[in-house]
């Protein structure tokens, strides 16, 4: 079997330091195993898997499936943790290479900041194991037909086809970010649908988004139907009549949609099929604007 390497950068670990640098392949010519490593997630599902290698030999594969909220880093890192146990379970060799994808995962381990989980598992195991062998690891293009790298993949995927869970990961920090996040938007959405209050602002904003801008006052007259209106003057006894000039009852929909009055303004608006996206125009959000404004100037003082 030929074995083809592009290296382009080596991570070398010391009891010291973690360093960097480029060099060429490596020749392989003595008593080491050689361990490809793959994540992968397809869908929802995660999967992580080694196969090692001995003289171009393919003498042992595993795969795992992770829990499905694992990211393909932690994917990347639980293979790296995977080859390493086998290098220590495996009495056999005193050097080993190990062989990943990720250089972000391999830049990772050479960082002194290395905070999460996963991480922190990997260094303490890279820490026992090279106590005993010597190991060094080799950054590989990922598919340029590397044999180790396409094999490491194909298992990889393999193991994300399991029926069961493997190895249960905790959530990273951005997975749980983005859940938690996910939840309160679910849990203020749910809110709002359930709100009997602001009727008139459930019909033009139905859904909650905190990417929503704030609205100038006639706007918010407008999406609130608290305003000057002769509707809701009346509704709250500070007006007799309820009515516009027009004769029609004097709501903030009135005047938009159908009054006379403001039918040349009213000409203008696009997107009015649904309410919730007439508003998402930022055109029809100036011609609201100044149908709301010609009322307050209509309607007079109290
Ligand atoms: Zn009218």
């Amino acid at each position: 079997m030929n074995l083809t390497y592009e290296n382009k950068k080596i991570i070398n670990y010391s009891k010291k330091k973690v360093e960097m640098y480029t060099s060429d392949c490596p020749v392989r010519v003595g008593d080491g195993v050689e361990i490809f490593t793959a994540g992968s997630k397809i869908g929802n599902r995660v999967g992580s898997a080694i196969a090692c290698y001995y003289f171009g030999k393919l003498i042992y594969v595993d795969s795992h499936r992770l829990d499905d909220h694992a990211t393909v880093f932690q994917a990347e890192a639980y293979a790296f943790f995977m080859a390493l146990e086998y290098i220590d379970k495996m009495n056999s060799w005193s050097k080993a290479s190990i062989f990943s994808d990720s250089l972000s995962l391999l830049s990772a381990l050479a960082s002194p900041n290395r905070k999460s989980w996963i991480l922190k598992q990997l260094a303490d195991k890279i820490k026992t194991v090279n106590t005993h062998r010597r190991l060094s690891f080799f950054w590989v293009k990922a598919h340029i037909g590397v044999v180790g790298n396409e094999e490491a993949d194909k298992q990889a995927k393999l193991g994300t086809d399991k029926n069961t869970i493997d190895s249960p990961v905790p959530r990273s920090h951005n997975t749980m970010k983005a859940d938690i996040r996910r939840n309160i938007i679910a849990e203020w959405q749910n809110e709002w649908a359930s709100n009997a209050k602001g009727p008139q602002t459930h019909k033009y904003i139905p859904t909650v988004s905190t990417k929503r801008k704030s609205y100038h006052p006639f706007i918010i007259q407008f999406l609130s139907g608290h305003g000057r209106f002769p509707h809701y003057f009346n509704k709250f006894g500070i007006a007799y009549n309820p009515l516009c000039d027009c004769g029609e009852v004097g709501t903030p929909d009135h005047y938009v949609f159908e009054c006379i009055y403001t039918q040349s303004l009213r000409f203008k608006l696009k997107n009015t099929q649904t309410r919730d996206q007439l508003i998402q125009d930022p055109s029809n959000l100036h011609i609201i604007h100044q149908i709301v404004g010609w009322v307050n100037d209509f309607i007079p003082r109290l």
